[in-house]
Order: structure tokens, then sequence, then C-alpha cells
């Protein structure tokens, strides 16, 4: 196979850059190794369109979380990605807090964040009425804002297919090839890939990507965060993204609405050592709900319907590395995509699109890159059922069920999610082939039972779809599986005295 780009990462990066790259007369891959994009950082964060009042202007994450803010209102609208600029506020308890929003303001105003003001009094309880009644002041930033961000992820590579780009799941890197000084392609699982450029958006694994070019210069630390989910009862207890004082490298634990009505409470953060593992602890939750309490004190935690966690990519400098690398020509790292990545995701497309072209005049003098005429900037509405209920206006729908019966047949009941958007999922330009691709799309199994009910629907409809046995249906690819053997094979098994 051969491409004139290769991008290694299917993150909000990998696919952001993918995007942007599609506008030109390019043939573009995207390889990621899992089932699915945002499977990495991008699938589990906070989900907020950082301000940028706190950016270090003297950093690559300032500059472009600043630039990228206010690029989310088309982002979303084309993208059709759910999307809400609903501020946020840092909270502070007394004069010595005060001073650092003051200095936060000072920082933002200087970078040009728009409309910062300090709110405090009565006035802080009118617009967020549950805050911990001893809050005194608090930096107030409209411009913040909340996304889906795997939704989001997925777009932005849905997208790029329409856009002609290739997107291979399943697919690692696993060396890179080189002849002399220059890179001339990827070794993957699946065969070799030769191509002019590489950009290296392998998220936690930039650095050995890094390493296969002999460039041992990056070295990434996974830094850990847990959070807690709450029911959608508790969605509307807080009106704002709330952040505590922030420490020198994190922002703190923090109380947010989701897009979807959730309540999220977290993150901390840990360094760890492993890239891969999703755990949480006790100890850690436990910091994360009396960390949530501290700025909302009526928090309760019955009404957690899941945990999780994130890991963030530091690089050691804390700041982005993103530029051709000093080993091997051809080759362009966009590693070190700590937070505020996901926000900076599209000014850091842009910066690359400007980086491969000056990379391909070097490495393909000849190649002439212009602008495609036919570039497709918008995806279609999709029909969601959940939000047509909301409106108490189900006519379209009714005319929907009546041409494909499929849409009447409710399989997730907390989301109210139906057969015929998990259909639509599968057929997606980037298709979901596990239980969680299609929570991701569709939010079946995202709900108060967590896939209980609706689960064994989806693997049934999944395996039909996709011509499998239900034994071959993942939760989250290869070595997922969810079901061990039919029930009437358990049960021989057992009469033979099998262990099962
Ligand atoms: C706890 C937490 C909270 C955060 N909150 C926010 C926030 O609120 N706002 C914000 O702006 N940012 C936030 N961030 C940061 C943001 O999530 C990241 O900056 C962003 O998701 C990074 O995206 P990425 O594409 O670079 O990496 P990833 O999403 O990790 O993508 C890298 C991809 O590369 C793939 N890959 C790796 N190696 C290979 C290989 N050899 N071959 C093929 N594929 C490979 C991986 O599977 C992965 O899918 C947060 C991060 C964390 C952890």
């Amino acid at each position: 196979m051969k491409a004139d780009i290769v991008i290694i990462g299917g993150g909000v990066t990998g696919s952001a850059i993918a995007r942007e790259l599609a506008r030109y007369n390019l043939d573009i891959v995207l390889l990621e190794k899992e089932d699915d994009v945002a499977m990495g950082t991008s699938k589990a964060n906070s989900g907020i369109i950082h301000a940028g009042y706190n950016a270090d202007a003297r950093t690559l994450k300032g500059k472009l979380n600043v630039k990228a803010n206010p690029m989310f209102d088309k982002l979303a609208a084309d993208l059709k990605v759910p999307f809400k600029r609903i501020g946020s506020l840092v909270i502070g308890f007394n004069e010595k807090d005060l001073q650092v929003l003051k200095r936060e303001k000072e920082n933002g105003e200087r970078l040009g964040v728009r409309g910062l003001e300090i709110i405090q009094g009565e006035r802080l309880f009118v617009i967020e009425p549950n805050l911990n009644p001893e809050a005194k002041y608090a930096l107030y930033a409209p411009t913040a804002g909340i996304i889906s961000t795997y939704e989001f992820t997925i777009a932005l590579a849905d997208n790029a297919v329409i856009n002609g780009v290739k997107v291979l799941l399943e697919t690692e890197v696993v060396d890179l090839v080189t002849e002399g000084s220059k890179v001339t392609g990827v070794k993957t699982n699946r065969g070799e890939i030769k191509t002019q450029v590489v950009i290296n958006a392998a998220g936690l694994y930039s650095d050995k990507i890094a390493a296969m070019s002999g460039d041992d210069s990056i070295n990434i630390r996974p830094r850990k965060g847990e959070y807690h989910l709450l029911d959608k009862n508790w969605g509307n207890f807080v009106n704002h993204v709330l952040f505590p004082i922030p420490s020198k490298v994190s922002k703190g634990i923090l109380v947010t609405p989701t897009t979807h009505g959730n309540l999220l409470l977290g993150p901390n953060s840990h360094d760890v050592d492993e890239r891969d593992d999703p755990a949480t602890t006790a100890s850690g939750l436990d910091e994360v709900y009396s960390g949530a309490r501290k700025l909302v004190p009526g928090l309760s935690r019955s009404d957690v319907i899941t945990s999780f966690s994130g890991l963030r990519a530091a690089a050691e400098d804390e700041d982005f590395i993103i530029g051709p690398s000093n080993r091997v020509r051809g080759l362009i790292h966009v590693a070190g995509i700590q937070s505020p990545g996901l926000t900076s995701a599209p000014a850091i497309a842009e910066m690359v699109v400007e980086l491969v072209k000056e990379t391909l005049g070097e490495v393909a003098p000849g190649k002439e890159i212009h602008l495609k005429e036919d570039f497709q900037e918008t995806l279609p509405t999709p029909v969601i059922f959940n939000e047509e209920y909301e409106t108490g206006n189900l006519d379209g729908w009714q005319k929907l069920v009546k041409e494909n019966p499929d849409y009447g047949e409710m399989i997730c009941r907390c989301e109210r999610v139906t057969k015929g958007e998990i259909i639509r999922a599968i057929h997606r330009p980037v298709p979901a082939r596990s239980l969680d691709a299609i929570k991701r799309r569709t939010r079946a199994g995202a709900g108060r039972c967590q896939g209980g009910f609706c689960g064994p629907r989806v693997v049934e409809i999944l395996s039909k779809v996709l011509g499998i046995s239900p034994l071959e249906v993942t939760k989250k690819g290869a070595g997922s599986e969810i079901l061990k053997a039919c029930s009437k094979e358990l049960i021989r098994r057992a009469g033979d005295g099998d262990e099962i």
C-alpha cells in the first residue's frame, strides 16, 4: 500500500489532522491500533473546551488553546457534535485565592480571552445556587464550553473519511522504515505502507514511535485522572464548569454537567507507570468525591452510575511537542498532547498542515499541493429519537418508522435508543464494530443500567448486521469477547464433567 501521508493515532489529534489535511489533494491513511478511533486519552477526559485564561503564552499549549477555543462553534455545528458554551467558574474561598483569580484574569486578558470577570457575594449564589456557601469569589470565563469528547473525535474521523482519508483500524505501527536519513514507510501488524510523510500522533505511545526512528528525546510520563459520573437526575445541579484554584500540574478536581445531562466529578492527578491501565482505585475515587464536595457539598455518591479514568500523555517540560523530527526527514511529531489537547486539536491540525507542506517541499520537491474544490465541510444531521422525544412531537419519527420499522424498536430504554440508530452507527464512515463503539455513537449502554438490559440486544444486532457469530462480538476489540459459548454447549459440557 502507498500513501502521501500516514498519520499514526486515531485520537482527537490524529483525527483533527486527518480532516484538515483532507482539504488538499493528498492520499492520506490514518492508522489506529484499536478497533475504533477515540480509544486512548480522547475517550476519557473532562470534555472541557477551556477558555484559556490560565494559558502560559510562552508555551505551545497556551497559544493553541487560545487560538482554538473560538473555532468550536462552527466545528461543532458542521460536525453535528453536542457542544455548549456554559462558561466556567474558578472558585476562591479567601483573600489568597482572590489574588490567584486576579492574576489569572490579567493573564487571560493579555491573551485576548473575552468576557473574564471576578464575581463575588450574592451574585455567585444566584448563578450557582448549590455552590459551597463558604465560597467568596469566582473567576467567570463565559467562553469555556463542554463537548462530547469521543463524539467529536469520531465526527472528525467520519468527516475525514467522507473526504477521502482511509482509516485503518486494528492496525498497529510496529516500526518505521527509513532509507538513509529519510522515512519511507511504516511497518504495521498488517503489512507495510510506503509514504513520504509520517505524522506521529500516537498519544501515550508517541515516544515509542519517536524511538523507532532512533530518537529518544521524547519521554512520555502517563498521569492518571479518575472520575465519577452521576445519573441524569444531577445534570442540572450546577450550571457552569466549576474549578478549584489550580495546582502547578493540574486544573484540579472539577464539577461539570456533561453535554448529555449527567454530572461529572474529577479528575485527580497521579503519575503512574502503566500506559494502558484504566483501573480506578477506591482511594483515588474517595479523593475525587471529597475534592468535588469542597465545591458542591450537596453531592451524593448514591447516584454514581460509573467510574473511569483517563491517562494524560505528559512530556518532560509539560508542553506540547509539535515539529519535525531532528533525526529523520519526513517524520513530524505531535507528542505530549496533554490537557488542553482536546481544546487545542483544531489549532494543532492547522499548524501540522503547514509543517506537512514544508516537509513535502523537502522530501518530495516536485509535488503540487492545492486545496480540493469538493471538500465537504459538514456531516449530515442525524435523527435522534431521544431528542425528538424531548421536544414532545413525534410526528416526524412516526413517518420514519413507517419507512423503516427498525426506528420503532426500542433497544436502550435508559437513553431511548432505537434499533435503527444502532444499525446506522454500524454503517457510519468509521463503522462501529463493538459494544463500546455503539455506545460512543448512540449512547446505548451509557445510561443508568450501563447496558445491563440493552447489552444482549446490541450483541445480537452487531452479530446479525456484521454477519458474525455472537461469540465473536466484542466489548472493545479482539480479546474482549463478551460471550464464552452457547448456553446449550455449556450445559452439555457441564454434563460431561467439564469445568465451565
Ligand atoms: C484526565 C484527563 C482530563 C482531560 N481533560 C481535558 C479537558 O477537559 N479539555 C482538554 O482540552 N483536554 C483535556 N485532556 C487532554 C486531552 O484529553 C488530550 O490532550 C487528548 O485527548 C489527546 O489526544 P491524542 O489524539 O493526542 O491522544 P489519544 O487520544 O491517546 O490518541 C492516540 C491514539 O494513538 C493510538 N496509537 C498508539 N500507538 C499506536 C501505534 N503504534 N499504532 C497505531 N496507533 C497507535 C492509540 O491507540 C490512540 O488511539 C484531559 C486528559 C486527561 C487524561
